[in-house]
């Protein structure tokens, strides 16, 4: 099993639920940025403050903000790993490349999740976050496939990428990505 693994796929894809029961089962470190920047937000810190605003529209904020957080954490990390919501554009691939140089731990696998938007919008309406909703979601998909889909061509020229469908049961998918890793 590949244990250095990204996860990329549009917004409502799936990604947060299936890293999170991956990491469960083959005790990886979970890195989702999101998940890392709403607990800044919720601990009212400058960084929180400064994230909250773009993130409610739908924003990216800045790559140095992100890759700060997770250059802390990849620093520590002494077994696998999963990122989640990281790299979400080429600027930042590549700053994650050198990272991952000088610790010597090249990425093995990167598991795109793919959905039809019209799912993707469905399913982010009944979340419910601060940043789900419809105006601010459309503007997320927008950004998405205008800064993120390009890091697919990105990692399939390094023979990285894995494509699994992101339809139908949680323990279905599960099943689709542990198939494509082993
Ligand atoms: P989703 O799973 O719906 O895509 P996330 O929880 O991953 O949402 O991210 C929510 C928001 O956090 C994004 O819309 C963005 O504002 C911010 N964010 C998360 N990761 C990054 C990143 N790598 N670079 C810039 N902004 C990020």
């Amino acid at each position: 099993m590949q244990t250095r693994l990204l996860f990329l796929g549009p917004p409502g894809a799936g990604k947060g639920t299936q890293a999170q029961l991956l990491c469960k089962k083959y005790d990886l470190m979970h890195l989702s940025t999101g998940d890392m920047l709403r607990s800044e937000v919720s601990a009212g810190s400058p960084l929180g403050i400064e994230a909250a605003e773009l993130m409610n529209k739908g924003e990216l904020v800045s790559d140095s903000l992100v890759l700060s957080i997770v250059e802390n954490r990849l620093n520590e990390a002494s077994q696998g790993w999963l990122l989640d919501g990281f790299p979400r554009t080429v600027d930042q691939a590549e700053a994650l490349s050198v990272l991952l140089g000088k610790i010597q731990q090249p990425i093995q696998a990167v598991v795109v999740i793919t959905l039809d938007a019209e799912f993707l919008i469905k399913r982010l309406l009944g979340r419910g976050r601060t940043d789900d909703n419809e105006t601010v979601i459309r503007h997320r998909l927008e950004v998405y496939k205008e800064k993120t889909a390009p890091l697919i061509a990105h990692y399939t020229k390094e023979g990285l990428v894995k494509t699994v469908k992101g339809d139908g049961d949680v323990l279905e998918i599960a099943s689709r990505i542990e198939a494509v890793l082993s």
